[in-house]
């Protein structure tokens, strides 16, 4: 039997590991660049790095954020998407065990974490996340929580009704409210969470979007055009909605319905 808390750190090192490669996903998915090859390179000096340039979180912070050869700069996202990624594995094993759901819920917080960084960046919602992940999402529903229906509606309501509003949306004012990538991730999100949480992630979403938008305004700092791109608030919602929104969605109808 292996100790609890070497069981612990096992899954925070491999979390930290599969934060890189997420930081892999979201350098290179948005220019279009294979996730396999060639390896790691800094991105100023184009030097390969070997492996104990590549040891997540420790080797950040022994060179100071740095490039070993020319000492550019390393981003500080790269390290906290490690952290972060390590803290969602340390989250998932002590919600959920061990188990299938606990692994796939912590699947679905890989990636939008890595959607979250390439919207926050680029404004790119890359297909090659949201659509495998719809897939995904499905597939999982058909042994796991929601369940292959509720998850079917999701992927419908998120994807489908979403549509459907930003088209009218376009037609109607001339510009994109609600991007095609949204679309997709909600569809996403409906696949992995179902219909009720999909609708639970576009309120979250909405509501923290517009207390955002209206802090950018009253701070003179530019209107709500200029405030975070919609996906970042989408996958906020979706983490806070996978955690917590069972509950939540069953008080709401345990009024209501
Ligand atoms: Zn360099």
């Amino acid at each position: 039997m292996i100790p609890d808390w070497l069981l612990i750190l096992l899954v925070v090192v491999c979390g930290a590991c599969i934060g890189s490669f997420l930081n892999v996903c979201i350098f290179r998915l948005p220019r279009g660049e294979s996730l396999l090859w060639p390896g790691s390179r800094c991105t100023s000096c184009g030097r390969t790095l070997s492996w104990y340039d590549n040891v997540p979180v420790l080797s950040w912070a022994v060179l100071g954020g740095r490039c070993r050869t020319c000492r550019a700069p390393v981003s500080v996202m790269y390290l906290l998407v490690e952290v972060i990624t390590a803290l969602t594995f340390l989250g998932g094993y002590l919600w959920y065990g061990l188990t299938p759901l606990g692994g796939v819920r912590v699947l679905f917080a890989c990636a939008l974490i890595v959607l979250f960084v390439t919207d926050l960046q680029h404004k790119i919602l890359p297909n090659a996340i949201t659509l495998p992940g719809i897939a995904v999402g499905f597939l999982c529903s058909l042994f796991l929580p929601p369940g292959w229906r509720d998850s079917l509606i999701g992927i419908l309501v998120g994807g489908g009704v979403l549509f459907g509003i930003a088209e009218v949306y376009y037609r109607v004012r001339g510009h994109e409210g609600l991007g095609m990538g949204d679309v997709k991730l909600l569809g996403m999100i409906g696949a992995f969470l179902g219909w009720k949480l999909v609708l639970l992630t576009l309120v979250l979403a909405s509501f923290s979007g517009s207390l955002v938008g209206g802090a950018f305004i009253v701070s003179g700092r530019g209107d709500m055009k200029y405030a975070l791109p919609f996906g970042t608030f989408l996958a906020i919602g979706a983490l806070v909605a996978a955690i917590w929104g069972t509950p939540i969605v069953d008080w709401y109808f345990g009024f209501y319905g």
